[in-house]
């Protein structure tokens, strides 16, 4: 469904991912682990190409995109395969002028054409799915964290994406706020949204990841179901990160 192949990032002299592939199943859930500056943001980044790779494929459904360092990147096919993605990030990043359900309808009505009037219905259908429909007309600065943070998942799924990426999707909240965000990923979760999600949140991962990736200095150590990473893992480094989280 989703797959990285080889993929290569450089930021000048610092190669931040080596030759990474990953694969995401349909349907499934990947918790992308490892400690700060391995390159889970990048690789993430590099799903929705907000980053670019040097080298290597991604593809994400029927789109795909090759990249080599002489090539140039076609604006358009980078822009169909954003659009099949939706990203949640760890300080929510809503449009702060807009009210809750306005953000939810922006890329809609601006990138989808839709009417308001189809768009605010979605926006209350997803609103309601995340548990903000009494928030729906509140501006982001009047919401918590965690409203905020529900509010940004009900804005990532607005253009119906094929992957849900989301960076540390609860590390910015307290563990009261951060419980309701793992409830509305956990549902989303038995719905089937396909999600790829970097997180230090071990409750997270545990609660809703299929699959896990451990990733250190830009490669990936181990992979495999959640249940055989967290329990069984085969590597000593895994081991080790892993019982550094909580
Ligand atoms: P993680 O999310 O696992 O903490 P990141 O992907 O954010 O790791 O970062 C991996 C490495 O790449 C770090 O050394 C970071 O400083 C570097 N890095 C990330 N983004 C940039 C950038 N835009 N320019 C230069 N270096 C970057
Ligand atoms: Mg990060």
């Amino acid at each position: 469904m989703i797959t990285l192949e080889n993929i290569d990032k450089h930021f000048n002299d610092l190669h931040v991912l080596k030759g990474t592939s990953l694969a995401v199943k349909e349907g499934g859930v990947t918790a992308l682990i490892g400690p700060s500056g391995s390159g889970k943001s990048t690789l993430l980044r590099c799903v929705n190409l907000l980053e670019v790779p040097q080298s290597g494929r991604v593809r994400i459904d029927d789109a795909v995109i090759a990249f080599t360092p002489a090539g140039k990147v076609d604006r358009n096919a980078v822009l169909a395969l954003r659009r099949k993605t939706g990203m949640v990030f760890q300080n929510f990043q809503l449009f702060p002028h807009l009210t809750a359900i306005e953000n939810v309808m922006e890329s809609l009505v601006t990138v989808l054409r839709r009417s308001r009037e189809e768009a605010r219905q979605r926006a209350m259908d997803l609103l309601e799915k995340v548990g903000m429909v009494e928030k729906a007309e509140a501006w982001p600065a009047s919401l918590s964290g965690g409203q905020q943070q529900r509010v940004a998942i009900a804005r990532a799924l607005a253009p119906s994406p094929k992957v849900l990426l989301c960076d540390e999707p609860t590390s910015a909240l307290d563990p009261e706020l951060a419980t309701e965000v793992v409830e509305v990923l956990a549902q989303l979760a038995r719905e089937g949204t396909t999600m790829l999600m970097a997180t230090h949140d071990l409750r997270l991962a545990a609660t809703i990841a299929s699959e896990v990736v451990f990733l250190d200095a830009g490669e990936i150590v181990e992979a495999g179901s959640a249940s055989k990473v967290f329990r069984t893992p085969e590597r000593n480094r895994t081991k080790q990160f892993i019982s550094t989280l909580t």
